[in-house]
């Protein structure tokens, strides 16, 4: 075989193992859930009584905040070479100076929600004006991804600021058949620590809850640290990562009549 047949040979392996993962040994993600707006209109216990039908030791990731390119593409890596998919809440205004990076968070396979324009307090705001930051948000990151500017998001996933949210605003997001999230437990990374004590705080909650929906915060150069050894300890204590997808609308029969 010429050294080039046996590079297209290797180049052929290792291509269709990467649609899988190419290393064997790698956490990787064990299920995909579809999330419904219709039937699960609000998850996550922080906020709201009920959440995901998870199993135990099951588990969601969550980003929110980002991209900020320098700790996201870090987080983007981990998760990669463990073959994990997440969900990433973005913030509108970073979504629009940084669109290559919601490009590649999508292009990796991830989710991607929404979290508003410029992250306000919410409930602190009239209600136009909180209309106002969920439709700029969706735009801005719709552009990114897209080029389109739509308040409609492709991916219908919302998780409000410091999970505040007023009934009305809830109620606006369920009419439009947005899933709103909360979490079930969080790293608290918006506190000063170190990265150890991060990955012992976090890893403890998910010991204690045994599953759930977990919040970190992408921009936080203290989680980009520990997002490798917090996917060890996945491996290591037999967790399993499921990926939340929304439920697709019912398919468009262009092609098929
Ligand atoms: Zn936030």
């Amino acid at each position: 075989m010429s050294s080039g047949a046996a590079l297209a040979a290797l180049i052929g392996i290792a291509s269709t193992e990467a649609a899988e993962c190419p290393r064997k040994d790698a956490l990787g993600t064990s299920r995909v859930l579809s999330v419904d707006a219709r039937t699960t209109p609000r998850v996550g216990l922080k906020s709201f009584p009920q959440t995901l039908a998870l199993a135990d030791h099951e588990v969601v990731l969550t980003f929110d905040d980002g991209p900020n390119p320098p700790t996201t593409s870090k987080v983007l890596v981990a998760l990669a070479q463990e073959c994990v998919r997440a969900t990433f809440f973005l913030i509108g205004l970073h979504a629009s100076q940084h669109p290559d990076m919601v490009k590649r968070i999508a292009r990796e396979g991830h989710t991607v929600g929404h979290h508003t324009f410029s992250h306000p307090f919410m409930a602190r705001i009239p209600f136009d004006k909180a209309k106002g930051e969920i439709d700029r948000g969706v735009a801005a990151v719709e552009m990114a991804l897209h080029g389109s500017s739509t308040a409609t998001p492709s991916t219908p996933f919302f998780r409000f600021p410091y999970f505040q949210g007023t009934q009305a605003q809830l109620d606006l997001l369920q009419s439009r058949g947005v899933v709103v999230f909360g979490a079930d437990l969080w790293a608290s990374d918006w506190n000063e620590m170190t990265p150890e004590q991060e990955l012992k705080l976090v890893t403890e909650r998910l010991a204690a809850s045994g599953k759930g929906i977990v919040l970190f915060h992408d921009p936080k150069a203290r989680t980009a640290a520990i997002m490798p050894a917090f996917l060890r300890y996945l491996r290591e204590n037999g967790f399993r990562v499921v990926h939340i997808v929304p439920a697709g609308p019912p398919q468009k029969s262009a092609d098929a009549r």
